[in-house]
């Protein structure tokens, strides 16, 4: 029989949700039985192969080519889920929305404490080919439908766990008020 296709993606994030998922630990073998994975960082399959019953959102929109990537997952998975406050609510990347794009560039190319070492020309990149920065950061239901929120900074390795095995055997997913708490 034909096992459920999952597939994720890392927009403006930091890989730590992908993290959580691989500390999910050996149970990573009964997932590899019940799923089979498609493009992914992990299995660093670059392009869809064909639909996807499941797909997992690392990360906000930061850059036009988050933007596309995202588009192009709502396009080809039947489940878009977000995972971790980066894709929830764009995260610490969030934190220059509301200070103008070039102010940032500006800050991170010209002004910065560092700067004087790491970029001693003062130039602010601008090939064609470097994808475009947004004017802010956007959480992921701002630019397509997301069906589920997974919270969390990362999200547990066991409510990843659980939401899959949820979904995957056609339950609601269990997201306990403790889940929600962060003091
Ligand atoms: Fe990293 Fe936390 Fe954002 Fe996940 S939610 S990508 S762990 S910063």
């Amino acid at each position: 029989m034909k096992k459920p296709v999952v597939a994720t993606a890392s927009l403006a994030g930091c890989f730590g949700c992908h993290m959580s998922l691989l500390d999910i630990d050996e149970r990573i073998l009964d997932l590899i039985e019940l799923v089979d994975f498609n493009k992914s960082p992990i299995t660093d399959i670059k392009s869809f192969t064909g639909k996807c019953d499941i797909g997992l959102i690392e990360g906000g929109c930061c850059l036009d080519e988050n933007v596309h990537v995202l588009k192009d997952f709502r396009k080809h998975c039947r489940i878009l889920i977000s995972v971790g406050e980066c894709a929830i609510m764009g995260g610490l990347p969030a934190m220059r929305n509301g200070i103008p794009v070039q102010e940032c560039l500006e800050e991170a190319y010209i002004s910065g404490p560092s700067v004087k070492d790491s970029n001693p020309e003062r130039i602010i990149p601008n090939d064609k080919e470097l994808p475009v920065l947004l004017d802010r950061v956007y959480p992921c239901h701002e630019v397509v439908k997301m069906d589920y929120f997974l919270p969390g900074c990362p999200p547990d390795a066991d409510l990843i766990w659980n939401a899959l095995t949820a979904l995957l055997e056609n339950r609601e997913i269990d997201l306990p008020y403790e889940v929600f708490k962060f003091d």
